[in-house]
């Protein structure tokens, strides 16, 4: 199978499994092209990609040079020195889970003069070595970005366990959707539009379980050596 080939069928599988969706909302799929070349990514394009998510800021750096008009995610850790680098360039932040990237965040899109899109990023397993807010503090960390006004909320992420275990995927996703329908439902003020969750091992499950947003890699590009 060619990534072109393999993007056409992703592409036509959503469009089936998000009529199954609890959330009857079209899914949005960013392709993973960490670690992959341009050459890759064109592959990608002809195959109908549209957005894409890379996790290291220089990868990202160099890949927005090649590809401008392209949309490009910010969906791994991020520093707070290297925030200058691309707060102006990406669509989406989609790993916000700490105050002190809020705050850099804020002030250089203040000194721009615009507003930056991000996601909070939510531990939703509470495992110690990833980032994201913990789910019991996500409501009082919203209420804190709220205070910047250069930063909007546009809605949650998170990457979910890796695990074969179904019933607690299932799980993780059921919690991050109803988080993200309580915010709707008590913060008028804030947009929640977007629920990133789902990856190449789960992106099934958690559309069905209401994400309308997928970010799939090795399901595209084939196997990753590293990373
Ligand atoms: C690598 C990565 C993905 C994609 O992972 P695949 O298993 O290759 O689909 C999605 N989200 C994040 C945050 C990642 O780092």
């Amino acid at each position: 199978m060619s990534i072109k080939s393999n993007m056409e069928s992703l592409i036509e599988e959503i469009k089936i499994l998000e009529k199954n969706s609890i959330s009857g909302e079209k899914v949005n799929l960013i392709a993973v092209s960490k670690t992959r070349n341009i050459d890759e990514i064109l592959e990608a394009i002809s195959g109908g990609a549209i957005e894409f998510g890379e996790n290291k800021v220089q990868e990202l750096r160099e890949k927005i040079e090649f590809l401008p008009e392209q949309n490009f995610h910010m969906i791994g850790n991020l520093q707070t020195n290297k925030v200058k680098y691309i707060y102006d360039k990406v669509r989406l932040i989609q790993s916000l889970d700490r105050v002190k990237l809020l705050e850099e965040i804020d002030k250089r899109a203040k000194s721009s003069d615009m507003i930056v899109n991000c996601l909070i990023e939510v531990n939703i397993a509470g495992e110690t070595q990833k980032g994201g807010v913990a789910y019991d503090e996500v409501r009082s960390f919203l209420e804190t970005c709220l205070d910047y006004k250069n930063v909007s909320i546009q809605g949650l992420m998170t990457v979910a366990p890796d695990t074969d275990d179904q019933e607690l995927l299932r799980n993780c996703f059921k919690r991050m959707f109803k988080l993200r329908e309580e915010i709707k439902n008590n913060y008028s003020e804030v947009k929640m539009d977007i629920l990133s969750m789902g990856m190449s091992q789960d992106y099934r499950l958690a559309i069905e379980e209401g994400s309308n947003m997928v970010r799939v890699g090795s399901k595209i590009f084939g196997k990753r050596i590293w990373r």
